[in-house]
């Protein structure tokens, strides 16, 4: 005999609504920047909801939240479903909100249907994914995957002098928690911030993993020129070095438009004068690649490019590299729980890569870990008017409650409660 476990949307529903009402804004969204009194009251909420569950809870030493369920074997790492309650300033109602309810949801569904798990299930908020009020974003994850030190995270400051250590301080958020304990696995559920599954019409999408990013900053120095008297073929002007190079950079993505970005920005030019040909000008190219192969052959071009273009007009060149995010390959025990779990509910999935970062490339570092996407609304985030379906967030809490029991383990004794035929 088996037993139908899911997750009730309902009750999700209702709970991502709730948590919105915490700093919302008058567009419709959320305002609860880390380490704020807001992000401190969403925090509360979601303890409360968590308590209740019968979780118990612990803080590492920057801020990150790790509400556990108990598992049959205690010798077993937990499986964390997770992501994070901090929003944008003028955020929307489930970037990151969304995983975290979701992990508590399938907390809930397990307890009502009295299945234990052989490992402890945890749910895990990241302190400051967004990164907007101090700048480093996905933070918390950082400092637990070793990738940033505390010390360095606590200095930060925000735009008013205050820093990160006296916030953590202030709201009791420096906990004891080990950083980087052992996982079996870790699995995020999210919005996918991105139009692919709205228009395929796929319900799920089974994450493979996150591209890489790479920042630059190009200079060019050509000669300052009065802008009248100059003849056009005497010049020396680091601008038509930056159209040379704009125009190879575009004709890259174009040969490769489904894996390739890239965002030429921050332009600046010296003198900033209209009737003088800049002796300088420097701009920014953000290039994005899925693998780290196909990123090094991205950079190696624009290098050739700035090169050619310097030489062609007679100016000096420079390349910095001044950000990289090698990209990231997520666990295929992970993606093939998410795969099941989608089959075994009947959920319309398909493969997908994430076009942005998320704690889970952190954790990814440390642990096996995955990401599970649902639709929003015109590919819409980072924004108030940020939007999913109820049903879409049932079906992505229902996969995540079958993948995080497949990694788990269900519990002998409560076997035929967690079986599943269909959902
Ligand atoms: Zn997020």
């Amino acid at each position: 005999m088996s037993t139908e476990v899911r997750t009730d949307a309902g009750r999700l529903w209702s709970r991502l609504m709730d948590m919105a009402k915490v700093g919302a804004t008058s567009g419709g969204g959320s305002n609860r920047q880390a380490l704020s009194d807001d992000d401190q009251a969403g925090r509360d909420l979601f303890i409360e909801w968590v308590q209740q569950a019968g979780c118990s809870i612990e803080l590492d030493g920057v801020g990150n939240l790790f509400a556990r369920r108990s598992g049959t074997d205690p010798d077993a790492p937990p499986v964390v479903m997770g992501s994070h309650l901090d929003t944008q300033p003028t955020g929307g109602r489930f970037d990151g909100v969304y995983g975290v309810l979701g992990g508590l949801e399938v907390i809930e569904a397990l307890n009502d249907a009295s299945v234990s798990t052989r490992a402890p299930l945890e749910v895990a908020v990241w302190t400051n994914e967004e990164g907007s009020r101090f700048p480093v974003s996905m933070m918390g994850s950082a400092v637990w995957a070793g990738v940033s030190d505390l010390d360095s995270i606590r200095a930060l400051t925000d735009r008013s002098g205050v820093t990160v250590g006296a916030e953590l301080d202030r709201l009791g958020w420096s906990g004891t928690a080990a950083f980087g304990k052992p996982l079996s696995a870790y699995l995020e559920l999210h919005i996918e911030q991105g139009p692919i599954l709205e228009a395929s019409g796929s319900s799920i999408g089974v994450v493979t993993g996150v591209q890489g990013i790479r920042w630059f900053e190009v200079t060019f120095e050509g000669f300052a020129a009065h802008a009248g008297t100059t003849p056009m073929d005497r010049r020396r002007d680091p601008a038509r070095a930056l159209a040379d190079t704009l125009h190879g950079v575009y004709e890259l993505a174009a040969a490769d438009a489904d894996r390739v970005r890239v965002t030429p920005a921050q332009f600046a030019s010296e003198p900033a004068s209209p009737n003088t040909v800049p002796s300088k000008v420097s701009f920014t190219v953000d290039m994005r690649h899925p693998d780290a192969a196909g990123l090094d052959r991205l950079e190696a071009a624009l290098r050739s490019l700035v090169a050619e273009a310097a030489d062609q007009h007679g100016c000096g060149h420079r390349i910095d590299v001044i950000n990289d995010c090698a990209p990231v390959v997520f666990d295929p025990r992970c993606g093939g729980a998410v795969e099941a779990a989608a089959r075994l509910c009947g959920f319309a999935f398909e493969h997908i890569g994430s076009g942005a970062g998320h704690d889970a490339c952190h954790v990814a570092m440390r642990a096996p870990a995955g990401m599970i996407f649902i639709p929003c609304q015109d590919g819409l985030s980072h924004n108030e008017e940020e939007s999913i379906e109820p049903d879409d967030a049932g079906r992505g809490a229902d996969v995540l409650l079958h993948a995080a029991l497949e990694l788990a383990g269900v519990a002998d004794d409560t076997a035929n409660a967690g079986r599943t035929t269909e959902c």
